[in-house]
C-alpha cells in the first residue's frame, strides 16, 4: 500500500536522526495532520469539469478521483483535491462535460469490426451514392475475390427492393454480396446467384424468400434465410482476420466513448478472440456476450457450451451472460410478425421463427437456470409472445432477478405497453433505427400503415408506464457512434432536422432519460449497475470527457459531439485532447 501523505506536508516533517527511530509514528502523525488517516492518494484526478454523474441523488459534480481502476471520490473540486498526492495525474477538463462511459446494449461486435473493411453503404441516401461507393471499393480492391458490403436500405431502390441488374453494371467479374442495413436481406449480382446455383427452380428456404420477377426469375434480392444460400459460399474470416478487425473495432468504440457493450450475436461464437485480447490487456471495451440459440430450443451441446464458456469468462471485462433468441424478422421487408396483416398485403402477417410452444419452453428453461433472455421481437405479435413467455419465465426463475429483454420492440400493441413495467421486462431500443430519414424509415411506415405507425418506437410510452429503457446501436446495422442516436432520441428528427416538429414527437425522451438509457439503463440491463453506469464513489472508473455540453447546446448539434478522452477502469484508452 502506498503512503497516503500530501507531499507538501511531508516536506515539513523534520527528519532528525532521533526522529527516524520513530518514523512510523511520525508519519502517522503527518497523515493525521494532512487529511483523514483513511484518505488514500488518487492515481488520477479529473477536475475543473462539469460532471453529469447519472446518480439521481447527486447529478452534478466538479471532479472525480480515481484509484486502482475505481472511483475514489466524486464531488466538488475542493473535496476531491484532498486525494491529490505527488504521484497523482491531474486531468484538467477545462470546464468541459464529463459523463459516465456509454454502454451499448445491442451490438454484433465481430461483424461490426469486420464490416469496417467492406463497402460501407450506411447512410447512402440515393442509388447513385450506393453505386459510387461500391464502384470505388471494387476499384480499390482488385484482389478481393468477393465484393462485400453492408448498410443499404430498401427505399433507395425503385420499388423498395434491390435488383441484380444494378449490381451487375458495377461488378460483373466477381460475385458481389451486399447486406441490408437491417441484416435481414441481401442484394447479390448474377455472378453470385450462378455460384450459389440459384435459378427459377430453386425453392425458398423455410425462413426465407428468393424474390422473383413476374417470370419467376430471381431478382437478386434475398430475404431472411435465403441470404444464406449465397453467404455460405463466402470464405470465412480466419481467427487472425477477426482479431485484427476487433482491434480496430475496439479503437472505434473508444473513440466514440463506448465502454461496455452487450454482444448479442457473434461474440459468443468468437469468444476466443476476446479472451486473447483480455489476456493481452488489450480489451478496452467491457463485453457481455450472450449465447445465440436457434429454434426449437437448447440442445445438450448448447448447455455444455454455455457452462464451459461461462466458467472461463465471468469478470468485469468479459462475461458470458444470458441467451439471445430471435423471434421474427423486420417490418421494413414485411417479415416482422404482426397481429394483423401488413398494409396492402392481405396475406402477409410476417412469421414467427419459433412455435409459441417451443419458444415459451426455451425461455422458461433458461430463466429457471437464472439466465437472462434477450429476444429479437419487432412486430406486435412477436412482442406479445415474448411478454407472455417472460411472464411464465419469471415464475420459473423464482427469486432470480433475470431481467429479460425485448430487443427492438419496434411496434408494441397499445395494450402491451404497460406490461413492460409490470413484468420488469427491459425494452432494448436503438434510437437510430427510428431515424425518420425517408430513405431509412420509408418502407417501415408504408408496411405498418397509419394506425400502427402511431405507436412506432414508443420509447416515452414504455418509460411513462414504468418500463425500463436500454439504448444501443445494433452495430453494424447502424454506426456504433452513440451521439447521432442520442440526438434522434431527443428530437425524433433525422440528422438534418426533418420533419419539422419531429416524427411522432410524443415518443421523444428527454436528454437526461436518453443519457440514462445509454449508461445506467444499459448497466442495469446487463446486471452491472452496482459497478457501472453512473459516476459514484466505489464504481468502476469508466468515464468520458466530451467536446461540448450536450445539456446546453441546440439538440440538433448533439451528433457533432466529439469524445476527447475515454477512460476505462482508470486507464485512458482514447485521448484526443
Ligand atoms: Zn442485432
Amino acid at each position: 500500500m502506498r503512503l497516503m501523505i500530501e507531499p507538501q506536508r511531508t516536506a515539513r516533517v523534520p527528519l532528525r536522526p532521533l526522529a527516524l527511530l520513530a518514523l512510523p509514528a511520525l508519519l502517522a502523525f503527518a497523515v493525521a495532520a494532512a487529511c483523514a488517516p483513511d484518505r488514500p492518494a488518487a492515481d488520477t484526478i479529473v477536475t475543473n469539469a462539469k460532471v453529469y454523474t447519472v446518480d439521481a441523488a447527486r447529478p452534478w459534480a466538479e471532479a472525480v478521483a480515481v484509484k486502482d481502476g475505481r472511483l475514489l471520490a466524486v464531488g466538488t473540486a475542493r473535496d476531491v483535491a484532498r486525494y491529490k498526492a505527488a504521484t497523482t495525474q491531474i486531468i484538467d477538463a477545462g470546464g468541459r462535460l464529463v459523463l459516465p462511459g456509454l454502454e451499448d446494449s445491442h451490438v454484433h461486435f465481430v461483424s461490426g469490426s469486420l464490416n469496417m473493411a467492406a463497402v460501407d453503404l450506411a447512410g447512402a441516401k440515393t442509388l447513385e451514392e450506393v453505386r459510387s461507393r461500391i464502384r470505388d471499393f471494387a476499384t480499390a480492391n482488385p484482389q478481393a475475390a468477393w465484393i462485400q458490403g453492408r448498410g443499404w436500405m430498401y427505399p433507395v431502390f425503385p420499388g423498395n427492393m434491390p435488383d441484380k441488374g444494378i449490381l451487375d453494371e458495377i461488378v460483373a467479374d466477381r460475385p458481389a454480396y451486399m447486406r441490408c442495413a437491417d441484416g435481414h436481406s441481401s442484394w447479390v449480382n448474377t455472378k453470385a446467384l450462378e455460384l450459389a446455383g440459384i435459378d427459377r427452380r430453386t425453392p425458398d428456404p423455410g425462413n426465407g424468400r428468393i424474390v422473383r420477377d413476374a417470370k419467376g426469375e430471381p431478382t437478386g434480392a434475398l430475404l431472411e434465410d435465403a441470404s444464406g444460400l449465397v453467404s455460405r459460399l463466402i470464405p470465412e474470416p480466419t481467427f487472425d482476420d477477426k482479431l485484427a478487425a476487433v482491434r480496430r473495432g475496439l479503437a472505434e468504440a473508444a473513440r466514440r466513448g463506448v465502454v461496455r457493450v452487450h454482444g448479442l450475436g457473434g461474440e459468443f461464437e468468437d469468444l476466443a478472440v476476446f479472451e486473447r485480447l483480455r489476456q493481452e490487456g488489450a480489451l478496452t471495451v467491457r463485453m457481455t456476450a450472450a449465447m445465440w440459440v436457434e429454434a426449437p430450443g437448447p440442445t445438450d451441446k448448447d448447455w455444455r457450451a454455455y457452462d464451459e464458456a461461462r466458467a472461463r469468462c465471468h469478470d468485469e471485462w468479459l462475461a458470458v451472460d444470458g441467451i439471445k433468441l430471435m423471434l421474427d424478422g423486420v417490418i421494413d421487408s414485411g417479415t416482422g410478425a404482426m397481429l394483423d396483416p401488413y398494409e396492402g398485403q392481405k396475406e402477409n402477417k410476417g412469421k414467427l421463427f419459433w412455435t409459441a410452444e417451443d419458444y415459451k419452453k426455451a425461455v422458461a428453461a433458461f430463466n429457471a437456470k437464472g439466465l437472462q433472455v434477450s429476444t429479437h421481437s419487432i412486430g406486435d405479435a412477436a412482442i406479445r409472445l415474448s411478454l407472455d413467455a417472460y411472464e411464465e419465465g419469471q415464475r420459473a426463475a423464482g427469486a432470480a432477478d433475470v431481467r429479460n429483454k425485448i430487443e427492438h420492440a419496434e411496434d408494441i400493441a397499445a395494450s402491451d405497453i404497460p406490461r413492460f413495467g409490470a413484468l420488469g421486462v427491459i425494452a432494448s431500443f436503438q434510437p437510430l433505427h427510428a431515424n425518420p430519414e425517408p430513405a431509412w424509415i420509408g418502407s417501415w411506415i408504408e408496411n405498418a400503415g397509419p394506425e400502427r405507425e402511431q405507436r412506432a418506437f414508443a420509447w416515452k410510452a414504455v418509460l411513462a408506464a414504468g418500463g425500463r429503457l436500454a439504448f444501443g446501436s445494433d452495430w453494424p446495422v447502424v454506426t456504433i457512434d452513440p451521439w447521432p442516436g442520442l440526438q434522434v432520441a431527443v428530437t425524433r428528427q433525422d440528422l438534418d432536422g426533418r420533419p419539422e416538429g419531429g416524427w411522432l414527437p410524443q415518443h421523444r425522451v428527454s436528454l437526461a432519460e436518453a443519457v440514462h438509457a445509454y449508461t445506467l439503463g444499459g448497466a442495469y440491463a446487463m446486471h452491472r449497475e452496482k459497478d457501472e453506469g453512473s459516476l459514484e464513489a466505489g464504481k468502476l472508473a469508466d468515464l468520458i470527457l466530451v467536446s461540448q455540453d450536450i445539456f446546453d447546446v441546440d439538440p440538433h448539434k448533439i451528433a457533432e459531439t466529439k469524445v476527447l478522452l475515454t477512460m476505462v477502469g482508470g486507464r485512458i484508452v482514447h485521448d484526443a485532447r
